[in-house]
């Protein structure tokens, strides 16, 4: 497994929407593992593939629940993802990203989405999310068409070493 490298704002290949995955190969499976580790090492929650340089249609996310201690990660592989449905309640909170470092900004999501996208060796499946795992969705996938975070935030600011330790990215 290697650590990839994160391209960051204002790169112009974050702006670039990314391609269809069709191979499902050992090649596609090292890139999955290596985005795992990258965003564990980052550290962050969720990832795109064009964050570090492939334009696919790839997200991977690893979640945990902070308000249930218990609670194990949960995993999760996206592949050509689609939003089947998303709720017309909205939640306003703070969100940041690694390719847009030492910034934080309040955007507005649906509260609730549900999603078809394949697993990684090209299963149709389906998820559905809200609150927290629903705001990663919404933001990893706007990766895949080019969009940052701060084209949607109402305010974008340089958050406090207070402000950092609350968001979690
Ligand atoms: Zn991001």
């Amino acid at each position: 497994m290697a650590l990839l490298k994160i391209i960051t704002f204002p790169d112009p290949f974050l702006r670039l929407k990314a391609k269809t995955v069709t191979d499902f190969g050992k090649d596609f499976q090292t890139l999955v593992e290596n985005m795992f580790e990258t965003m564990r090492d980052a550290p962050g929650v969720g990832l795109a593939a064009p964050q570090i340089g492939e334009s696919l249609r790839l997200v991977v996310v690893e979640y945990k629940d902070e308000e249930n201690e218990n609670a194990k990660p949960k995993r999760f592989v996206l592949v050509n993802p689609e939003f089947t449905d998303k709720s017309e309640e909205t939640v306003v909170d703070i969100e940041g990203c690694l390719s847009v470092p030492a910034l934080a900004g309040e955007v507005e999501r649906h509260y609730a989405v549900k999603l078809k996208a394949q697993n990684r060796f090209g299963k149709p499946i389906r998820v559905k999310a809200e609150g927290w795992l629903a705001r990663i969705f919404q933001h990893e996938i706007d990766h895949l068409d080019g969009v940052l975070y701060p084209d949607r935030a109402t305010r974008v600011f340089q958050p406090s070493e207070e402000d950092l330790e609350n968001i979690r990215d």
